[in-house]
C-alpha cells in the first residue's frame, strides 16, 4: 500500500492524531470511475463531477483533486462555501453553486469565478445589482422543474420569469438545468416525458439567449443517453455504485465502476463469556452458550446505524461475524466464537473487500432500508479519512 494522506491535518505538531476508525479513499477508483463515465458521455460532453456532501462521504477537495487528474474541468457543489473552499485549494474550471446562497454572500461568486444556478427572480436582481455595481456581467443557469417537483420553475412560469431576467443588467442566460426523478430506473416513463418538457424549453431559450442545457445524473448516463445534453452531472457513479443499487442486475457499465471508499477499524477487546450473558444495552442478544465476543470501536456516531443492532455483519479473519445486541454510540459487540486466534488489533472491515468477503455500502443500506448514497455519507462523514493511490 503507498503512502497514506490523513485527514483533517494534524493539530498536535510530530503526531498522527489518528482514529481507531478509517475510511479509505482510493484516488485511483475516483480516477477510474471518472473515465468510466468520460468515456460514456463521449469526447463532446464534459462531466460534471458532483461534489456536494464532502464528495459524498469521500472528502471534497480530495476527491475534486482526483476528478482533475483524470481530466475534470467542471465540478458542481450546492453550498457557495463548497465552491469557495474547492477554489481556495486550487481547483479550476467551472464551478457551478446548484443551491443557492446567501445575498450577504453574493459577492464572493463575483470573486471567485462561480456559475450559480438560479430559481427566483430575486436572485436574478441581485446579482444584476451587483454585477452592475462591479461593472461586470454574470452568467447564469436557470433551474426548470421537469418533474422532480423540488427547486425551478415550472416550464410555464419560465417565459415570463426569462422576459423580466432579460431586461436586467449585467446578467446573461449561460443554461438551463434540471434534474430527473427516475432516470435510475431503465425506461422509466417520468425520465421519457421530463427529458421531452426539458428539451422543449431548451430549444425555446437557447434560440432566443444561447446558452448550454444539462440534466442527466448518473441514473440517466448509464440508462438515457439521449439526455445527455451539453453536459452530464454525474455523483454516484463517480464513487463507484449504480444509483439503482442491487436491483439493476448486471449491468455492464454499472460492473466497471469499482467502489472507492471502505471502512476499517479494529477490535478493542476480545471475551469469552459463559451461557446466559445477555450482551449490550437492554440485553436484547442473550447467549445460549458459551461465546467469544469481539469489542469493536464503531457506534451510531460513526455512521454505523443502530438498525444494525442484532442485524448487522462485519468481516474479521476473512470472515462474516454478526453483531451481537443492541449498536452503542461509539462501540458494537461481534460474535467471533470458533474464529481461530482472534485478538485486540486485529483489523475489521466494516465496508468493503477482507479476503474473498466483501460487504458494499448497498449491503449495508438494505439493512437500514436506504441506499449507497447514505451510507457513504454518513461512513464518509463521521470518520477520518486515509487517501490511497
Ligand atoms: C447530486 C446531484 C446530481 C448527481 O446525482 P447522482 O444520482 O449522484 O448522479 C446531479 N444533479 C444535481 C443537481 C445534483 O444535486
Amino acid at each position: 500500500m503507498a503512502e497514506a494522506v490523513i485527514s483533517p491535518t494534524p493539530v498536535v505538531t510530530g503526531m498522527n492524531e489518528k482514529s481507531f476508525n478509517c475510511i479509505r479513499v482510493s484516488s485511483s477508483a475516483l480516477q477510474h470511475n471518472y473515465t468510466v463515465i468520460k468515456n460514456l458521455a463521449g469526447t463532446d460532453v464534459p462531466v460534471m463531477a458532483m461534489v456536494k456532501a464532502d464528495a459524498y462521504g469521500h472528502g471534497m477537495v480530495m476527491a475534486a483533486r482526483a476528478f482533475a487528474r483524470a481530466g475534470c474541468g467542471t465540478f458542481g457543489v450546492a453550498e457557495l462555501r463548497e465552491a469557495v473552499i474547492l477554489r481556495e485549494a486550487g481547483i479550476k474550471g467551472a464551478i457551478y453553486v446548484t443551491l443557492g446562497f446567501l445575498p450577504e454572500d453574493i459577492e464572493l461568486l463575483f470573486r471567485y469565478d462561480l456559475i450559480p444556478v438560479i430559481y427566483t427572480y430575486e436572485t436574478a436582481r441581485l446579482l444584476a445589482d451587483k454585477a452592475t455595481a462591479l461593472g461586470q456581467e454574470i452568467g447564469v443557469h436557470i433551474k426548470i422543474d421537469s418533474g422532480m417537483s423540488r427547486l425551478g420553475w415550472l416550464p410555464d412560469e419560465l417565459p415570463g420569469f426569462v422576459a423580466g431576467i432579460a431586461t436586467l443588467p449585467g446578467i446573461r442566460i449561460a443554461g438551463m438545468m434540471s434534474h430527473f426523478p427516475e432516470a435510475d430506473i431503465s425506461g422509466s416513463a417520468s425520465t421519457a416525458r421530463g427529458y421531452q418538457i426539458f428539451s422543449e424549453v431548451c430549444r425555446e431559450i437557447k434560440s432566443r439567449f444561447g446558452g448550454i442545457c444539462h440534466i442527466a445524473n448518473s441514473g440517466a448516463v448509464l440508462n438515457f443517453p439521449a439526455s445527455y445534453c451539453d453536459i452530464v452531472r454525474s455523483g454516484i457513479a463517480l464513487y463507484g455504485y449504480h444509483p439503482a443499487g442491487r436491483s439493476v442486475g448486471d449491468d455492464k457499465n454499472a460492473a466497471n465502476l469499482i467502489p472507492a471508499m471502505s471502512f476499517v477499524t479494529r477490535i478493542m477487546q476480545v471475551k469469552t463469556l459463559p451461557a446466559g450473558s445477555g450482551v449490550s444495552y437492554g440485553h436484547t442478544y442473550r447467549a445460549e452458550g458459551p461465546i467469544t465476543l469481539a469489542v469493536l470501536p464503531v457506534g451510531y456516531e460513526d455512521g454505523f446505524s443502530r438498525l444494525f443492532s442484532n442485524r448487522g455483519q462485519v468481516l474479521i479473519h476473512g470472515r462474516r461475524v454478526p453483531v451481537l445486541g443492541r449498536v452503542c454510540m461509539n462501540m458494537c459487540m461481534v460474535d467471533v466464537t470458533g474464529i481461530e486466534d482472534v485478538r485486540a488489533g486485529d483489523e475489521v472491515v466494516v465496508m468493503g473487500r477482507q479476503g474473498s468477503e466483501v460487504i458494499s455500502a448497498e449491503d449495508l443500506a438494505e439493512g437500514m432500508t436506504s441506499i449507497s448514497y447514505e451510507v457513504l455519507c454518513l461512513l464518509g462523514n463521521n470518520n477520518q479519512r486515509e487517501y490511497i493511490e
